[in-house]
């Protein structure tokens, strides 16, 4: 074993913790919005908007305008061509968020590629010049990054190359992020695609994160400038038992307890397909459920926290105040679930419809 490494200096520690701990205050959370030109795109098509870039921009506008998105809303993921984007009065959006106390992030993973030789499991690619990208990001006001990795969970899968890969090139990633001064968010996200029931995801997430953190600590990756954006665990989609929230909180729970560090500061969920109203719930009944808990246990929604928003929406300038009401309204519901204070029922344009999607990609 190695007794000399080079590693950050304490300053940069010190930073990458800071930026940790603030997107993590209690009662706040993510929004994810960094959906890609492709994936925006599916989503402009079911509410009849077109894909081009001044509809990605005016989309983008009524969300981050938004007058009280700093109240629940800690951190917003972007896409690359959302970085540079500016509002109708010409300040880029970087900087509206900056100014309302939220903090930019990016995608910076370049999407999913076959593993050769598997029963269509994937890697997530864009290695490359990451350190390079992440610099540059840096200098343009980001300070959280994320990455997705996909595991799927079939009658022998995951496989072993799927859980090492997708942990190596997660950690690869964190550790690209950290040199330019930028927390990572750690995803491997579980699809809830099949007929698994919750045992069964319980244990595939035990093993995934398990993967994870080994690889995390074999990068020398400072955990404590990192988060982590699991899937709940809940039975797959097509699995006939389906489970309470209470269930999904318990195995959640345990699942988080046998394989991520206490020195983690925060867990970040994504909503994965279920519904904006079931995400809060479950994520409400996850910060209720008695046990030890020793990080945050937030949200990182995308589909769970635009769905009522994109749909009132609608590409119509003249429904813009009423989407950004039903974006804060949704907002403010997971806010109270980040403090196990929900007491369920808020309603929404699209609060009960079920966003999952085959196979999702980003
Ligand atoms: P969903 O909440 O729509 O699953 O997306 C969150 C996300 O950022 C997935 O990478």
């Amino acid at each position: 074993m190695a007794h000399h490494f080079s590693y950050l200096r304490a300053e940069q520690l010190a930073a990458l913790k800071k930026t940790a701990d603030a997107i993590v205050t209690p009662g706040k959370g993510i929004l994810a919005a960094d959906e890609s030109i492709a994936t925006i795109g599916k989503r402009f098509a079911d509410v009849g908007v077109e894909n081009i870039e001044e509809n990605r921009r005016q989309y983008r506008q009524m969300l981050f305008s938004a007058e009280e998105i700093g109240s629940y809303i800690s951190g917003v993921i972007l896409f690359h061509e959302t970085v540079y984007q500016k509002d109708d009065s010409g300040k880029p959006f970087v900087k509206l968020l900056q100014e309302k106390g939220v903090i930019p992030g990016i995608k910076v993973d370049l999407g999913v590629v076959d593993l050769m030789g598997s029963e269509g499991e994937t890697t997530t690619q864009g290695l490359d010049d990451l350190k390079k990208r992440c610099d540059q990001y840096y200098k343009d006001g980001c300070r959280f990054a994320k990455w997705r990795c996909v595991i799927k969970i079939r009658e022998h899968l995951p496989s072993q190359l799927a859980l090492m890969e997708n942990a190596n090139v997660l950690a690869r990633y964190a550790t690209c992020c950290q040199q330019a001064g930028i927390v990572p968010i750690v995803e491997p996200e579980i699809l809830p695609d099949g007929s698994h029931d919750l045992e069964t995801c319980q244990k595939v997430t035990e093993k995934v994160l398990a993967h994870v953190y080994k690889a995390l600590s074999d990068h020398h990756v400072y955990l404590e400038g990192t988060l982590l954006k699991p899937n709940m665990v809940t039975a797959g989609q097509a699995c006939k038992n389906q489970t309470k929230a209470k269930e999904i909180a318990k195995a959640t729970v345990t699942a988080l307890q046998r394989t991520v560090p206490p020195a983690v500061p925060g867990i970040v969920f994504l909503s994965g397909g279920m519904s904006e109203e079931e995400a809060s719930v479950n994520l409400n009944a996850i910060n209720q459920f008695e046990a030890k808990k020793p990080w945050a246990l937030t949200f990182s929604f995308g589909r769970a926290l635009q769905a009522s928003a994109l749909k009132v929406w609608a590409g119509k300038e003249e429904n813009v105040n009423k989407a950004t009401q039903e974006f804060m309204t949704r907002a403010k519901a997971n806010s109270e679930a980040s403090l196990g204070k929900y007491g369920g029922g808020v309603k929404g344009a699209a609060a009960e419809a079920i966003l999952f999607i085959k196979d999702h990609a980003y």
